[in-house]
């Protein structure tokens, strides 16, 4: 019983029940009992709402996924027209290249990263490590759902924690909610789908004082879109020697989605256990490897898409002023306010007008998460949200 509160719980979290509803009867989703079917019934509604009325050809802005409009940087595809000819071969060497500039990067030991086909693999690959004998994990709610989602179908009992009014982490509650069953404490800062960050010094003190107990998975895909002297990362308590994972992803302020490279900067004994239970690292592919490598050395592009993202910000706020409409106060790379309409009606109305944006239920209410595109992509945000709300 509990675990199907948590399930429905999940999907309500995740604004898949509300979206997919035109799709599928809710009551498929909950047909079996297994937590593995879960997995993959969410997984379909997740599809099928990404699919949403063929995407491609429809939309003209496509804001419903956090991706990058600007990359992949020039540097980027030059060294992948290089790299063409590796697709024969595995990308152990390219990989061991990649992480040694990791480890330099992060000031750890290469033995304490492990890369992954985005970070989407290692938050699952950690998920499916930790909760493969059950437990309880810890996040916040709403949170990025892709580690509890994983966690949840292997068998994890999922325990949501509020974020606090000010959409920051509830630092305190969270830690009361530890007891013996908790084997992970997930924390996303900036979090998605809000926006929002917790203050690093409280969130220094948690991973200190926590990962004594559990270990302590923070999540900084979005890390990168704050100013350089408040990109203020974990991995410093992973320096210590605590029990703690950071995850970081190229598909973020490096515009590489679609190439598939993350990674986890964590305690040896964390990455010991992946590795036991995964061929870690095969899944990636020498050209998205060279990608990386290329990535890392490109500050430039990294600063233009810092720019253009605060700028679309400033423009989102501006167009929910002029609407009355309050929002919440981003560091990413997109901006999530709340729906006096309904949210699936919006959706269609938005995507008919070329636009493609997320769909939230959280705390009783509907919210709009919009990615911050391009000038001309907000530009017909902007004017499609003024007809669609008029
Ligand atoms: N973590 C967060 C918070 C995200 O928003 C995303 C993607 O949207 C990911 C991780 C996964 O990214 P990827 O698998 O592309 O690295």
């Amino acid at each position: 019983m509990k675990a199907e509160v948590s399930r429905r719980s999940w999907l309500k979290a995740a604004g898949v029940l509300v979206a997919s509803a035109a799709f599928m009867p809710v009551s498929a989703v909950f047909a079996s009992k297994k937590p593995q079917n879960f997995r993959a019934q969410g997984l379909k509604l997740w599809q099928e709402f990404n699919h949403f009325p063929a995407e491609t050809a429809v939309l003209k802005a496509k804001l419903n996924a956090n991706e990058n409009p600007f990359g992949p940087s020039e540097m980027v595809q030059q060294a992948i027209q290089k790299s063409i000819k590796l697709g024969n071969r595995y990308a152990f060497g390219e990989l061991g290249v990649l992480r040694e500039l990791l480890a330099q990067k992060e000031g750890v030991k290469p033995e304490q990263i492990l890369i992954g086909a985005g970070s989407t693999e290692m938050l699952e690959k950690i998920a499916v490590t930790l909760f493969k004998e059950e437990g309880e994990v810890i996040s916040a709610s709403p949170a990025y759902m892709s580690l509890i989602g994983t966690s949840i179908a292997v068998g994890a009992e999922w325990k949501p924690v509020k974020l606090q009014d000010n959409f920051s982490h509830d630092l305190d509650a969270m830690q009361a909610a530890i007891n013996s069953a908790t084997k992970l404490v997930y924390i996303c800062n900036p979090n998605n789908p809000t926006g929002s960050i917790t203050d690093p010094v409280k969130l220094r003190s948690f991973c200190d004082t926590v990962s004594e107990k559990v270990p302590v998975f923070v999540d900084e895909a979005y890390l990168d879109y704050l100013p350089a002297d408040q990109q203020i990362s974990m991995v410093d308590a992973v320096r210590k020697g605590k029990k703690v994972i950071v995850a970081r992803t190229f598909s973020k302020i490096n515009g590489m989605a679609g190439l598939r490279v993350g990674y986890i900067v964590a305690h040896v004994d964390l990455i010991a256990a992946v590795k036991a239970d995964f061929f870690a690292e095969i899944s990636l592919n020498p050209l998205s490897v060279q990608a990386a490598i290329a990535a890392l050395a490109d500050e430039p592009f990294r600063e233009l898409t810092r720019k253009e993202a605060s700028e679309a910000r400033e423009f989102t706020y501006g167009v929910l002023k002029s609407l009355n409409i309050t929002w919440v106060p981003s560091h990413t790379s997109f901006v999530i306010f709340p729906l006096e309409s309904d949210g699936k009606k919006f959706m269609e109305a938005m995507t008919g007008l070329g636009v493609g944006i997320r769909i939230f239920n959280f705390w009783d209410k509907e919210w709009c998460r919009v990615s911050m595109g391009t000038k001309e992509e907000m530009n017909l945000f902007a004017s499609s949200l003024r007809r669609v709300l008029a």
